[in-house]
């Protein structure tokens, strides 16, 4: 098996922070160049200076067309090449259906969503045969358990997720179709040790759907056969693993990686 990423060149988005930051980490741990994106610049900057050498940053907000062309540019510039694409830039937001607000619904869909599409589209044109770059690669999309369970006030959130992990499918046969030499998966991280998951669990306190953030996490923490939130880098290693060779005939499948959340 062979996790080693030597040689390869990475964009993974939502970067500055988070699991991002830790996929970051994990690649460039195995030899990967890779090129962290972010809308937060200025702790974008911050951590490719501190990590240093085979790492970029740029500004880029995953809902727009034209930054995606100058993340790949950038990468290839920079690095030589595209050969990995991480869709792991999203939000969360909690509202009960009725109370729901479209603007806060197309906000989370638009980054969400529309965000994994257009990278899916800008990773297929530099990667596929004769594209910019040409050498096929992968792509790892970041969905979310919440895309197999049902929670009350989580219904956009979930709903997004879903479409990321149903589109991560028909990606992946798509690109089988039309011979482009592209792996397209994705993972399902369960509650993971982020700014994300203690964001919702205030959001879902202010709702009174919870008594408060520890509350949430100490009761839903009972109710995951592995007793604890994710850290960061089990959400990482899992990314690596599907952006490597160790992964070469997988397509399509999106891994659940929430400590057995699911089961029950
Ligand atoms: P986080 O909030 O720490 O990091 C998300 C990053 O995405 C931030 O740096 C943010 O600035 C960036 N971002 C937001 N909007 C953006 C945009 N329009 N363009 C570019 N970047 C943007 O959260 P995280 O937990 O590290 O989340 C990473 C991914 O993991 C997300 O897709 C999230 O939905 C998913 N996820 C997280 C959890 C969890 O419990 N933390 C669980 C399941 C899935």
């Amino acid at each position: 098996m062979n996790f080693d990423l030597r040689g390869k060149t990475a964009i993974v988005t939502g970067a500055a922070r988070g699991i991002g930051l830790s996929i970051t980490k994990a690649f460039l741990k195995a030899g990967a160049s890779v090129l962290i994106t972010d809308i937060l610049e200025k702790e974008g900057a911050s951590v490719a200076k501190e990590l240093g050498g085979k790492v970029g940053f740029l500004r880029h907000d995953v809902r727009r067309e034209d930054e995606w062309s100058a993340a790949v540019a950038t990468a290839e510039r920079s690095f030589g090449g595209v050969d990995i694409v991480v869709n792991n830039a999203g939000i969360e937001t909690a509202a009960l259906i009725a109370e729901i607000e479209a603007d806060d619904a197309r906000r989370v869909l638009d980054i969400n969503v529309l965000g994994v599409i257009v990278g899916t589209r800008s990773a297929f044109q530099a990667m596929r045969p004769g594209g910019s770059t040409g050498r096929g690669g992968t792509i790892v999309n970041v969905a979310s358990a919440a895309a197999i369970t049902s929670t009350p006030g989580l219904s956009i959130y979930s709903a997004s997720k879903a479409a990321v992990a149903h589109f991560t499918r028909n990606a992946a046969f798509e690109a089988g179709a039309l011979n482009y030499a592209i792996r397209s998966n994705c993972v399902m991280p369960g509650m993971t040790k982020t700014q994300l998951a203690t964001q919702l669990g205030d959001h879902f306190t202010q709702m009174g759907l919870v008594e408060n953030e520890p509350a949430m996490r100490h009761n839903l923490e009972a109710k995951i056969p592995l007793k604890r939130y994710g850290e960061p880098e089990e959400i990482a290693s899992v990314v690596q693993f599907l952006a490597s060779d160790a992964s070469s005939y997988m397509s399509g499948a999106c891994l659940a990686v929430e400590g057995g959340a699911t089961l029950g």
